[in-house]
């Protein structure tokens, strides 16, 4: 395709994320529907070019497990990156909107992130950097497959300069400013994968449907010295509610306290949340038993807090779990067809 702005039809914006927006569009002289993500990018004409230079590497991804790359262009101050559309969208709407998923497919969304991570590791020496729910999609014909991975090194500058990084999905040795490696995205997929089976974020033991931690007011939430929660290990206050109308909002309590997003006490509530990472035991599939014994081993082995103890993407492919996940005799176009 020789994609150009003009050429493309917004029919619907499908989410945002912190480095831009996602809209589903129409390339009009070919009638293909695409997912075209919007990223704003304030840099240099020059840095600008190298990073569409750069994503010109997703030309050469074909597999079944990675979203297939269409085409990227300039407009400014944005850069457009058309990808595959994936109807039924990625797995953390899949799973607010229907719960805790099974974890028969659970299983397979293993298999596709593990296939999809070798492929781009071992074909191109590629490291994903951003496993997460909301990266690994889904269509109605039952596939699985992984987007949004760190090809571009100045696009990865880029965007990092924009934004204070929130990530909680995050290993303990890139928290401590080791190297990336595979093994950390395999960190990533251990988080993951619990968040999916047990329908929430595994750091919180909230467990309202709202399990961002990306969204700072649920971090500051969590983790502020009044809501001290599961992470300080001290029972947690009744439920809080998103209020939006009286005068006890956290917002105005963070206003009267004069703490602002930016600010000094939300740093550090960003920061205990990764010093929990760092310094507490990983979190586990729970409760013991509820769980195939495979699968929480599996997931177990993910979260090995040393990446030297911890295995590669293909090591883990032959995962008496991952084995059992492939032959399973799920139909994931039927389970699609659910929801
Ligand atoms: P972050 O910016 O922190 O990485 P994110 O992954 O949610 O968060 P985006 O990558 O901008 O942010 O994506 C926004 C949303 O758009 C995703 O949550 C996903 O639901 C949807 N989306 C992204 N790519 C596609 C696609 N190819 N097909 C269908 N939906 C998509
Ligand atoms: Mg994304």
């Amino acid at each position: 395709y020789d994609l150009r702005n003009e050429d493309m039809k917004e029919l619907q914006e499908l989410g945002q994320g912190n480095g831009g927006s996602v809209k589903k569009v129409e390339h009009t002289p070919t009638g293909k529907i695409m997912a075209k993500k919007i990223v704003f990018i304030d840099a240099k004409p020059s840095v600008r070019k190298q990073i569409l230079r750069e994503l010109q590497i997703m030309h050469d991804c074909h597999c079944d497990y990675i979203v297939s790359f269409y085409g990227a262009f300039l407009s400014d101050p944005t850069i457009c990156i058309c990808m595959e559309f994936m109807d039924k969208g990625s797995f953390d709407g899949i799973y607010k909107r229907i719960g805790a998923i099974d974890i028969e497919v659970v299983g397979r969304v293993a298999l596709a992130v593990l296939e999809g991570l070798t492929y781009l590791y071992d074909m191109h020496r590629i490291i994903h950097r951003d496993i997460k729910p909301s990266n690994i999609l889904c269509n109605s014909s039952g596939q699985i497959k992984i987007c949004d991975f760190g090809v571009s090194g100045e696009l990865i500058n880029s965007i990092a300069d924009t934004f204070v990084g929130t990530s909680t999905y995050m290993s303990p040795e890139r928290i401590q400013g080791a190297q990336y490696t595979v093994k950390s995205d395999v960190w990533s997929l251990g988080i993951s994968l619990i968040e999916l089976a047990l329908g929430r974020f595994p750091f919180s033991e909230d467990d309202t449907s709202d399990s961002d931690l990306s969204d700072l007011e649920d971090l500051e939430g969590t983790l502020s010295p009044q809501r001290p929660g599961s992470l300080l290990g001290i029972p947690l206050p009744p439920a809080r509610k998103k209020d939006k109308s009286g005068g006890t909002s956290k917002k105005d309590k963070r206003k009267s306290k004069g703490v602002s997003l930016q600010g000094g006490g939300m740093t550090m509530s960003i920061l205990e949340l990764l010093q929990h990472i760092v310094n507490e035991p990983a979190p586990r599939l729970v409760p013991e038993g509820r769980f195939h014994k495979d699968a929480e081993e599996f997931v177990d082995n993910c979260l090995i807090k040393d990446p030297d103890g911890r295995q590669t993407p293909k090591d883990l492919l032959n995962h008496p779990w991952i084995v059992q996940s492939r032959n399973s005799s799920i139909d994931l176009e039927v389970w699609t067809s659910t929801f």
